[in-house]
């Protein structure tokens, strides 16, 4: 199972009916689609009922204009999704909707819930059934089960859940964000037109008209309703915001917890060119993921960078492809070498990671194939040796070529003439941030919290 990457959310809770709030949420969305391309759904609140539409497939497969006139409303929460547990099917797509004490409740999740299982059986024991196959249903049913009030259920409910989650909660008058108490995924809220925008990522604000207003902080409990914004802060936990936003995940013109996602990669790029000099002619990115650290790289090395790998843009990352196979192909169908740029050049390769080496190896072989004299591998980001469980659907551990192979054995088989990763320093420097607030846990296998047994995507679908 490739790498995937966790969800994006967008919540909008408007001052006064809004008739076209889902289309707001759906452009919002589209600025996140990165973050999840399986399926989408927006969720409204008219503030007597809650209406819904959510399908599989991108943002714009899922939606069309009728579907969005007619979700009119006074706040609506939308989500996109990727699978880091339960399979890709439209029972899974979010926002679940849940009947509780006081009507209807939606949520949208981002991030997995370590002790799912654990809560799930308990649940489950209770009487309590469940209609899909996500850990985010635990977080709904935990909530919608409580006899108290929606905050206090809500409070209640984080004390149990362990792990990594962002949340968009949605009764019929009250918007909450939430956030985990580890800060793991970001969240955002912003404003617009006397309105309020909660997102995962900085960017779906520039989208949307919106002005950035402050980040959730971990462990906070926002809570939008007619009395305006009030904010609940549960204990803090060591805040482990996941480092893999700022090397992968996020898109370059975000912002999270302050740190600009673009200038980090940019540092990456450029500690990486110090870290692991090289004599070289070109630099060349993986687009899209290492244009950022390619032009840090270029800019401290002084060495040019040329477009040498044109991307086709209508192909989807190659990480859907469900194969070896086909994403073997994949990498072809999205890439195609500029020969004449390439021809006789000893090339600096810049990208951001390494999962399992197809990607790269591939990408050698065609700039070699294409005349490349030298190709000299330059990863923005440590190797990768360990599973995440925390929003990222990991390989398995044997699967990351980093947790068993060494540096010259990783060379070897992606063919290139030589091959550096930025150093776990580099890469905590890069962000500005301090490294006890960061989870690296992907490169160090220094979890945060807790970790369950492997292997824990399809944990309820084997039940
Ligand atoms: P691989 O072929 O498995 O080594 O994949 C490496 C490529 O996947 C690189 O170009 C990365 O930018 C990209 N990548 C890194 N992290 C992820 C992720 N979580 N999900 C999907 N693709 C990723």
């Amino acid at each position: 199972m490739p790498l995937k990457e966790a969800c994006g959310l967008l919540g909008v809770f408007s001052s006064q009916y809004d008739e076209s709030i889902a289309k707001t949420v759906y452009y919002g969305l589209f600025a996140l689609q990165h973050r999840g391309q399986e399926s989408a759904g927006i969720a409204v609140s008219d503030q007597n009922s809650i209406r819904y539409h959510k399908g599989l497939g991108l943002v714009s497969e899922v939606f069309n204009e009728e579907d969005l006139d007619l979700l009119g409303g006074k706040m609506a929460i939308g989500h996109v999704r990727y699978s880091t547990t339960g399979s890709n099917s439209l029972s899974n797509a979010q926002p679940l909707v849940v009947k509780y004490h006081s009507g209807e409740l939606a949520v949208a999740h981002n991030g997995n819930i370590v002790n799912a299982y654990e809560l799930r059986n308990e649940l489950e024991q209770n009487g309590i059934m469940f209609h899909t196959t996500t850990d985010s249903e635990v977080v709904a049913a935990l909530i919608a089960k409580s006899r108290k009030s929606l905050i206090d259920a809500i409070f209640e409910c984080v004390e149990k859940v362990h792990g990594a989650y962002s949340l968009l909660i949605m009764s019929k008058d009250k918007l909450i964000a939430v956030r985990d108490s580890h800060g793991f995924r970001p969240l955002c809220i912003g404003s617009y037109n006397g309105s309020y925008v909660i997102a995962s990522e900085s960017a779906a604000f520039d989208t949307i008209g919106a002005t950035f207003i402050r980040d959730v902080e971990p462990g906070e409990i926002v809570v939008f309703d007619e009395d305006g914004l009030k904010s609940f802060k549960k204990k803090s936990s060591k805040k482990s915001l996941c480092v893999f936003e700022f090397v992968y995940f996020a898109r370059p013109d975000s912002t999270i917890d302050q740190v600009s996602v673009y200038q980090t990669r940019w540092e990456a790029g450029t500690i990486l060119a110090r870290e692991h000099p090289v004599d070289a002619d070109l630099v060349v990115a993986v687009p899209d993921s290492g244009n950022v650290a390619a032009i840090g790289f270029s800019d401290a090395s002084h060495i040019p960078m040329g477009m040498g790998l044109i991307k086709n843009r209508y192909i989807g990352r190659t990480f859907i492809q469900p194969s070896q196979r086909m994403r073997s192909l994949g990498v072809r169908l999205k890439l195609s070498p500029l020969r004449d740029l390439i021809k006789g050049k000893r090339i600096v390769l810049v990208d951001d990671s390494i999962v399992r080496g197809t990607t790269m190896g591939q990408i050698v072989r065609m700039l070699k194939d294409c005349g490349a004299r030298e190709v000299h591998v330059r990863i923005s980001s440590p190797p990768i040796t360990h599973s995440c469980y925390f929003g990222i659907d990991t390989s398995t551990r044997k699967e990351l070529i980093a947790s068993d192979n060494n540096l010259e054995m990783i060379k070897e088989f992606i063919g290139a003439d030589s091959l550096g990763y930025l150093s776990i320093e580099g890469l905590v420097k890069a962000t500005g941030l301090s490294k006890q607030n960061l989870c690296l846990a992907c490169f160090t296998g220094e979890y945060p919290i807790e970790i369950p047994r492997e292997g824990r995507k399809y944990l309820f679908e084997k039940r």
